[in-house]
């Protein structure tokens, strides 16, 4: 997650909303946010200091890039990248985001949360089409089937069972028996939870 080390739930309260950085904790009252939805060395019930125009547009820039766990470098290149298509960049550049092997396997609970997932991809669990991928970046496409390695069956399945509160989005078709996703289609924008108003993104890196 860029160069920030410090706990994840800090980045939630700072933001005062829930990223869910920490996997089946965040579905739980033990949820930081549901306990103190206050910033880190504030009192409870304190007065927001009035943010600047700049200061609002970066913090949506940051809650998307802790969201998905990527760097400034990443987020950057994305941008570019969203830009340079064709359609709505806010959209373009979260469908460059959902696309990423870590999200997807995120997305259908094998792993509680996106930095687990990146750590499942390096480590050599995942084929995407058959061929095997270690690069959590990687951007699956409409059509591909990744397939996850029957080794690690108990800890998928596992995770599956403690996720059991968060909905498989309807953009992939999970069989759990052969351990495979197949990418269905691009998710809609009121599809994909993500809290940020992308177009502040855009006017920050346009500026
Ligand atoms: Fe912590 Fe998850 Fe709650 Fe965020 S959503 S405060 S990471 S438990």
């Amino acid at each position: 997650m860029g160069s920030y080390k410090g706990p994840s739930c800090k980045i939630c309260r700072r933001n005062r909303v829930k990223l869910f950085l920490k996997g089946s904790r965040c579905f739980t009252a033990k949820c930081e946010i549901e306990k103190r939805n206050f910033p880190p060395g504030s009192a409870p019930g304190a007065r927001a200091s009035k943010m600047s125009e700049y200061g609002v547009r970066l913090r949506e820039k940051q809650k998307l890039r802790y969201f998905y766990g990527i760097s400034e470098n990443t987020m950057r290149r994305s941008y570019q990248r969203a830009s340079e298509k064709k359609g709505i960049t806010g959209y373009n550049l979260l469908l460059i985001f959902e696309s990423r092997l870590d999200n997807v396997l995120y997305r259908t609970n094998v792993c509680r949360s996106r930095k687990e997932a990146r750590q499942i991809v390096r480590h050599g669990h995942v084929k995407v089409n058959g061929r095997k991928v270690d690069i959590p970046s990687f951007e699956i496409r409409v059509g591909d089937v990744v397939e996850l390695s029957d080794k690690k069956r108990d800890f998928f399945i596992g995770n599956l069972q403690a996720l059991k509160d968060a909905q498989i989005p309807a953009t992939y078709q999970f069989d759990e028996k052969a351990l495979t996703v197949k990418f269905l289609h691009a998710p809609k924008r009121e599809d994909i939870d993500v809290p940020v108003q992308e177009q502040l993104i855009v006017e920050y890196y346009s500026r």
